[in-house]
């Protein structure tokens, strides 16, 4: 199938690594040329290479900053010549008990996670509308649809975005100008976030992380991760030309585990 986007340009937000860099990889496959960015230069300088060998017709540019800051936002944006495709993403905030959290806790988690996508949508979606074209997509969480207790942040957080997208990705003057918003809910992906949070159990219980990622693989009925190539694919084909029909959604990527019939 082709996904008639050849040319186009995305902005995809924390892709240096795992799921964000899945959908530049997803994208660049697609022939659409591609601005990431990371924090780490080095990182980002890596996957950017492995981008251009995958297809060496595009365009990839790198901006190393922090998305959730207005000038790694404006450095990012500025970097997009036109954003017909736009992958909001950055890093998830930690977990622990909301008793330990302070205001500021919740103004950082509030900031990446619901706030940065909110301006970078501001940014963008007007433009698309006038062109007639454009593809929003944000990861969020599997957290968003079944709370996890330890992740307050990430689920309140991810909870705002998600209210706003339902009201936005409905407006007429969005919607009847093919301009698509979704939501993509990750549940547990083979990532290095999903290690790192390993390792900070294993500090605790003694665990191994390889112990600890086995038993997370062993929950949903996929009895497996899921991998951030797979998550790539779902996210160029709400990209694509066939899509133009879905908006509004939340997409679970969840090999099965939530248990709801919707
Ligand atoms: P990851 O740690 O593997 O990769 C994160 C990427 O984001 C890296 O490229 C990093 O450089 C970049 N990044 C982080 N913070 C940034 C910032 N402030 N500015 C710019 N770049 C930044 O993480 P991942 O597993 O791919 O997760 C991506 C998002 O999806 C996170 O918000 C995470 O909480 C969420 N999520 C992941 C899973 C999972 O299983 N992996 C499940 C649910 C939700």
């Amino acid at each position: 199938m082709d996904f008639g986007l050849q040319g186009r340009w995305a902005l995809v937000c924390a892709a240096s690594k795992g799921l964000g860099k899945g959908c530049a990889k997803a994208l660049v496959g697609e022939g659409v040329n591609v601005v990431i960015t990371a924090r780490g230069a080095a990182a980002l300088e890596a996957t950017a290479a492995e981008l251009r060998a995958l297809n060496p017709a595009v365009q990839v540019r790198t901006v190393a900053g922090d998305i959730t800051s207005a000038e790694g936002r404006a450095a990012a944006l500025a970097a997009c010549p036109q954003v017909d495709i736009l992958v909001n993403n950055a890093g998830g905030p930690p977990p622990g008990d909301f008793r330990d959290w302070t205001r500021d806790d919740w103004i950082k988690a509030v900031d990446a996670n619901m706030l940065t996508p909110i301006e970078l949508i501001k940014a963008v979606v007007d433009g698309m509308a006038e062109r007639g074209f454009g593809r929003i997509v944000n990861i969020t969480s599997g957290a968003v649809k079944a709370p996890i207790d330890v992740l307050g942040l990430s689920n309140g957080a991810r909870s705002g975005l998600t209210g706003f997208i339902a009201g936005l990705s409905r407006q007429v003057r969005v919607a009847s100008r093919n301009v698509t918003i979704n939501n993509l809910l990750p549940g547990v992906f083979d990532t290095d976030r999903v290690r790192s949070m390993a390792a900070a159990t294993s500090k605790k219980t003694g665990q191994s992380v390889d112990e600890i990622v086995a038993a997370r693989a062993a929950v949903p009925p996929a009895r497996r991760l899921g991998n951030s190539d797979e998550f790539g694919a779902t996210c160029a084909f709400l990209c694509s030309v066939h899509a133009g029909y879905i908006t509004g959604q939340n997409m679970l990527i969840d090999g099965g585990n939530y248990p709801g019939t919707f």
